[in-house]
């Protein structure tokens, strides 16, 4: 047996504790894999409270990110001692998580964890990390530049914000950093934000057509905030939507669109395909400051995440947050 934190359900709602799980039933793969570190992300705060219904099998074990070394393995491309990272495909969701000590997987969800970076830092970045190096990616590929004009970052002091802050100002971009938390302002500022916008402009009446701000921007809380931030970007800018922390609506326009050439890039990390993941994670290893990177992270114990799990729905978590489960 191994421990694992595990999520029921029952007509009464659902629970959470901590149990000896058989590897018996450990779900279908090819790799089995001791967990060292997993971390936690908004995601797994919905998870961990029910609040969204993230979790599609129960019993759950939740947990959507993990570093450790293979255990076991038929797959030809991993053997016993290889250290791999996994973010989402579904862990924590519809098959059993990170929150244990062992998992058992598809080999082909797996990738060699980057040379440069250690198992602590590879989940100090976690999904919300990678997530904001694929939302840079995006914006590149559309052609954006730094010469463009300034970058938002909205939920800037969450996890993806965080990240998204150090690496868009790594690449030169004038970054302003959108939170409703200014009393962060020097944090921000000590991961390379230029500017910090009170997330209190972005939260009035949404305007087809505002005054012209950003040509570049990531955005992690969806809803009225990134509907104004649409309303505001420049002629041929893009905006990379990968969040939802003030909802899932989006009250817009198409008028950003048709009249300014804005585009509005979706991003997805849970089931993005292995090569962008390996580009991803070997720009995380080189562009993230291994300095900033420590200063927006927390390390806390597999008992201390449900707690954890329900600031982060509250918008109470800052930075990113390892759980150590070794
Ligand atoms: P997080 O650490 O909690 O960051 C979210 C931030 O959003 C908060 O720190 C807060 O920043 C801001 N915020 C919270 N509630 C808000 C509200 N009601 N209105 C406006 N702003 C609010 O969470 P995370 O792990 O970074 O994830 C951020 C978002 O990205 C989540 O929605 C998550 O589901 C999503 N995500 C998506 C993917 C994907 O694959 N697409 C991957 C990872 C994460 P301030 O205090 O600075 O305002």
């Amino acid at each position: 047996t191994f421990k694992a934190l595990v999520i029921d359900k029952n007509e009464a709602g659902q629970s959470v504790s901590f149990r000896d799980f058989n590897e018996t039933d450990l779900m279908d793969g090819d790799v089995t894999v001791r967990v060292s570190h997993s971390t936690l992300n908004y995601k797994d705060g919905l998870a961990l409270t029910g609040k969204a219904p993230v979790v599609r099998r129960f019993p759950m074990i939740p947990g959507v990110d993990l570093v450790g070394t293979v255990e076991a393995s038929s797959n030809p491309d991993f053997k016993t001692g290889d250290a791999v990272i996994l973010n989402g495909w579904g862990l924590g969701e519809t098959h059993l998580g990170t929150y244990a000590e062992k998992v058992r997987v598809k080999g082909d969800w797996l990738i060699p964890l980057p040379a440069g970076l250690s198992p602590q830092q590879a989940m100090a970045i976690g999904t919300a990390g990678y997530t904001a190096m694929l939302c840079l990616m995006a914006l590149e590929k559309h052609g954006l530049t730094p010469e463009r004009g300034p970058a938002i970052v909205t939920g800037a002091v969450g996890g993806v914000g965080s990240v998204a802050v150090a690496l868009l100002a790594r690449a030169g971009w004038h970054v302003i950093a959108a939170t409703g938390r200014p009393e962060e302002a020097d944090y921000l500022k000590g991961l390379g934000a230029s500017e910090i916008l009170d997330r209190s402009e972005l939260t009035g009446a949404v305007r087809p057509l505002a005054k012209e701000r950003w040509a570049a921007g990531v955005d992690t809380v969806g809803s009225i905030p990134l509907a104004n931030v649409i309303s505001m970007t420049k002629y041929d800018g893009a905006i990379a939507a990968c969040g939802l922390a003030a909802g899932m609506d989006l009250p817009s326009t198409v008028a950003p669109f048709i009249l300014r050439n804005v585009a509005l890039l979706g991003v997805d990390s849970v089931m993005a395909p292995k090569a962008l993941r390996i580009e991803a994670w070997n720009r995380l290893a080189h562009e993230l400051d291994h300095g900033k990177l420590a200063s927006m992270t927390s390390t806390i114990s597999l008992d201390e995440v449900m707690e954890a799990g329900r600031r982060i729905v509250e918008g109470q978590v800052k930075g990113r947050v390892v759980v150590a489960i070794a």
